[in-house]
């Protein structure tokens, strides 16, 4: 057996990091020597990035002598200088840290505000910082208001023995200095720019001469990528900035490459394994279920069941991934697959993100299969002990068929006695591992995760590489596309007179209001505000309702019901809508302070219309500049990529729902202005933790790395060829939980 890698050690171990630090490192996803080494910096200075304090006051103060572009693009500055001097002014409210910052031409002020204790204690005289923000001007002093600052050099460092390289000197000499991310919490023990130079720095020092090649020498060879030792060198030293590329290339290829590797040894795994359930797929339930629709399944929902139930005949268990914008009718499709492994003998789960959803579905289910012979049962949190009981009960024998629920499915003490099929609704929201931990509670139980987000193509075979994926690509028959139209607020008049206008032909409209605030009582207020203003001066003959967070279910129920029966004209609500109530009969849907809602969020309100035969609208209100603005944008949404200040985000998430309807757009679009982490959600989503890669950035290198891992899986699963050793060995110390799938395999 080989010695340990250098790699899989952890950090707390290493030189100047010790316990304190390696927990603090750990919340930060820093738990091993790679992970230390793989937090690459966030940017580098040079000398052409920097100012000094006497360019810095020309460009404040004469900015026309500058160049143009200085006039409306505010761009940071960043100045290096030592610390001269710094202390407390002020008292209470008004204390503010002052302090001055000199270099060979001159000095400028840096200024917080706040926090003064916590600040007084970052510095120390003769202290070298690299300073960045934009210059202001106080009382004829140049000033920083609040600007990142990065150590470059601490005194006492300086002078220890054990600092190989003098920053400043570094900067001046044309070298580069890298600047890590940081943050209070990270500073708090030391580990700002400069703690962290100190510990990587030391950390290569020591180890880099050991650390083993993780990817094969054929492989280096034909991706040009440079040796792992090489790059991480140069990318925490860095001797020039050409050299920067090639190293940040070869760490972006290393984790997306063994991304991939676990993607292709997971799909090897399931499809290699036979112990999954045979269902026999001619089944009278679903036929029944079928004959008794008051309308025709569509072409798209046809191939899709075909594609689902020839997973469910085969003995291999189905991993499949079944992707269609709302209202395309998945859930139909789920029902008539849970009805044959109902008929086969097993229960099948039915599983959404929300409580309120997953009552929605209970009831639908349960509408749908009147008059058949199902025991459909709902299983969430909220419910009293004694009916919990009953319910587990009834699950525990194997009488319950259909179990509709939440999370609370798969709490411990949750017994199937025979669980064969698992249906997840809104797969972005649940993790893998939670999805694993249902699967267990059957055996090799076959699976179907249904998403109304659709996962832009450019990225589904990428992230869910272990799943199939089935698309429903065409909306039920006699659906007229909604009409979304962008108004400003100052036109809400006519807004509300186009609403009367639809009233009196006989269709309801929800009025649906952003959550202002972090608290529900404020926005409560909001909404009961907008709703009396609504009824009181706007429509005193209508019929109003309100709908919001606070209610409980069975106020909820009271008010969607009333809607749904027509008993109601308008329905006011929070975002609870959101996963509300299916009213065909409902048309209209205005969103007021549109621009303050996500892209992915807006396509689902406007989700909630558009189910009947009558023309829909979708009434967008905002900001009139936003609005303007956002109504003159043209062009490919999906070619918008710039990096955005959070107005121009808002006029692209408008101008994108004025233009199109297709699902699989917005996501794209979605994607882009928001970045993976936000689009995916949590770190339980599945999506990679990425230190170096960007999955959009770097999307061509990802497709590489991606066919080179799964060639290698498909030609080597069990990495027995000697070329293949360094993959396994650095999975065996670094990603144990893929190695164990390998065994599988
Ligand atoms: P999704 O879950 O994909 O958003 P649903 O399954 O809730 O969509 O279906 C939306 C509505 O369309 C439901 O009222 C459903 O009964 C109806 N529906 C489903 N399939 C069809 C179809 N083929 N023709 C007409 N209506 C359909
Ligand atoms: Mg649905």
């Amino acid at each position: 057996m080989n010695p340990p890698s250098i790699l899989a050690q952890p950090v707390q171990y290493l030189k100047g990091i010790g316990e304190r630090r390696a927990n603090i490192l750990k919340k930060f996803g820093i738990s091993t020597v790679h992970d230390l080494l793989f937090y690459v910096p966030r940017r580098y200075l040079d000398r052409t990035s920097v100012v000094t304090i006497a360019q810095l006051r020309q460009a404040y103060f004469r900015p026309a002598s500058l160049e143009e572009e200085s006039l409306n693009v505010k761009k940071d500055y960043t100045v290096v200088g030592d610390i001269r001097s710094f202390r407390v002014m002020g008292m209470g409210k008004k204390a503010r840290l002052v302090l001055i910052l000199g270099d060979a031409t001159g000095t400028m002020q840096c200024v917080w505000f706040g926090g003064v204790n916590y600040w007084k204690t970052r510095f120390a005289i003769g202290e070298v910082l690299a300073v960045s923000g934009q210059p202001t001007a106080f009382g004829g002093n140049l000033q920083f208001v609040h600007p990142d600052i990065d150590k470059i050099a601490e005194k006492s460092l300086l002078e220890e023995k054990d600092e190989p390289i003098d920053w400043t000197k570094t900067l001046n000499t044309g070298g580069l200095v890298p600047l890590y991310p940081s943050g209070k919490e990270l500073e708090r023990v030391g580990l700002d720019s400069s703690g962290f130079r100190r510990v990587i720095g030391s950390a290569i020092r020591q180890y880099v001469n050991r650390i083993d090649e993780s990817l094969p020498g054929s492989l280096l060879e034909q991706q040009h990528l440079i040796p792992l030792r090489a790059a991480l060198q140069s990318v925490h030293f860095p001797q020039a900035e050409s050299d920067l590329s090639e190293s940040l290339r070869r760490l972006k290829y290393d984790e997306f490459f063994y991304f991939q590797i676990k993607l292709a040894l997971k799909r090897h795994g399931v499809k290699t394994d036979t112990h999954g359930i045979s269902f026999n797929i001619q089944s009278k339930l679903a036929r029944q279920l079928v004959d008794s629709l008051p309308f025709k399944l569509t072409q798209a929902q046809i191939r899709v069941i075909k594609e689902i139930t020839s997973d469910m005949e085969s003995p291999k268990p189905m991993n499949r991934l079944l992707q269609g914008d709302v209202g395309s009718g998945k859930t139909i499709v789920a029902l008539i697959s849970m009805l044959i492994a109902v008929e086969n003998g097993y229960q099948a789960v039915f599983m959404a993100p929300t409580e309120i959803l997953a009552e929605q579905h209970y009831k639908t289910i349960a509408s749908l299969l009147q008059g058949i012979d199902v025991n459909v049962r709902l299983l969430v949190g909220a419910q009293r002990s004694k009916l919990r009981r009953d319910i587990l009960d009834d699950v525990g024998r194997g009488t319950a068929q259909i179990v509709v629920g939440t999370h609370a499915l798969f709490e411990k003490g949750v017994e199937f006695a025979n669980l064969g099929y698992v249906v997840i609704d809104e797969q972005h929201r649940f993790g893998v591992l939670q999805r694993q931990s249902l699967q267990k509670k059957g055996r090799n139980p076959d699976v179907l995760v249904m998403t109304a987000t659709p996962i832009p193509r450019t990225l589904s075979l990428t992230l869910y590489g272990d799943l199939d994926v089935s698309i429903i690509n065409e909306l039920p028959k006699g659906r007229k596309p909604i009409k979304t139209i962008l108004h400003y607020e100052e036109e809400k008049q006519s807004v509300f007179t186009f609403v009367r206008e639809q009233i009196r032909q006989r269709r309801q409209a929800y009025f649906v209001y952003p959550l202002i605030e972090e608290s529900e009582k404020v926005d409560l207020k909001a909404a009961t505000v907008h709703f009396e203003e609504l009824q009181t001066n706007v429509f005193p003959d209508l019929r109003l309702g309100l709908l919001h967070g606070r209610l409980s279910s069975e106020e909820k129920d009271g008010v969607m019901r009333r809607f749904k029966n027509r008993e109601l004209d308008i329905l006011v609500a929070t975002t609870v809508i959101e996963v509300g109530i299916d009213v065909p009969n409902a048309s209209i849907m205005v969103i007021e302070n549109a621009e303050r809602f996500g892209l992915s969020q807006l396509h689902q309100l406007r989700g909630r219309v558009g189910r009947g035969s009558e023309q829909s609208y979708c009434i967008l209100l905002s900001k009139k500049w936003i609005a303007v603005k956002a109504n003159r944008l043209k062009g490919d949404p999906v070619q918008w990529q710039e990096s955005l200040d959070e107005q121009r985000l808002a006029e692209r998430r408008l101008a994108t729902m004025v233009q199109t309807n297709d699902g699989f757009k917005i996501a794209e679009v979605d994607l882009q202005l928001r970045g993976p982490g936000d689009f995916f959600g949590t770190r339980q989503s599945g999506m990679p933790e990425l230190k170096v890669a960007d999955i959009l950035a770097d999307a061509q290198l990802l497709d590489e790395a991606r066919r080179d891992a799964f060639a290698i899986i498909e030609h080597d699963p069990q990495l027995k060829l000697s070329e293949h050793q360094p993959i396994k060995e650095h999975l065996l110390s670094l990603h144990r939980d893929a190695f164990a799938l390998m065994r599988v395999a």
